[in-house]
C-alpha cells in the first residue's frame, strides 16, 4: 500500500480547523474535551485523515487521562512512532503509518498485556461502529 500524500490545502479542505491543527500540526486537544474520551461503543477507530483502521474498541480502556487510551494498535505496522522533544519532555509520538497524521503519544504506563498507553486525540480518530473485529 502506498502512502497517502496530500498538500496542506487538500488536508484543510478535508478536515475541520481543529482536526487539521491536531493531525497535520501535532497539536493536542484539551483533556476531557474530545468526542471519544469516555466512549465505550464497540467498533473500529479509523484514522480521521485517511480512513485506515488503527485501533479496536476492545483495546480501549479508561486511563483517567482525559484522552482516549488504548493498549495496542490493531497491528504494529499501522502506526509509526518517533521521538518528540517538544514541550520540555521526551515523549514518543504516534503517527498513522499510511498518511503521517499525528495521533498522539505512547507511554510505558499502560495495562496488560502490553503495558503501553496509546494516548490519542479524538480529533485524529473516527469511530466506525459497523466495523466489527473478530
Ligand atoms: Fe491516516
Amino acid at each position: 500500500m502506498g502512502k497517502v500524500v496530500k498538500s496542506d490545502e487538500e488536508w484543510r479542505t478535508a478536515l475541520s480547523p481543529q482536526e487539521f491543527e491536531i493531525t497535520r500540526r501535532a497539536e493536542t486537544e484539551q483533556a476531557f474535551t474530545g468526542e471519544y474520551c469516555e466512549t465505550k461503543t464497540p467498533g473500529m477507530y479509523l484514522c480521521r485523515c485517511c480512513g485506515e483502521p488503527l485501533f479496536d474498541s476492545k483495546t480501549k480502556y479508561d486511563s483517567g487521562s482525559g484522552w482516549p487510551s488504548f493498549y495496542e494498535p490493531i497491528s504494529s505496522d499501522v502506526v509509526d512512532t518517533q521521538e518528540d522533544r517538544t514541550m520540555f519532555m521526551l515523549r514518543t509520538e504516534v503517527l498513522c503509518s499510511q498518511c503521517d497524521a499525528h495521533l498522539g503519544h505512547v507511554f510505558p504506563d499502560g495495562p496488560a498485556p502490553t503495558g503501553l498507553r496509546f494516548c490519542l486525540n479524538s480529533a485524529s480518530l473516527k469511530l466506525d461502529e459497523t466495523e466489527e473485529s473478530e
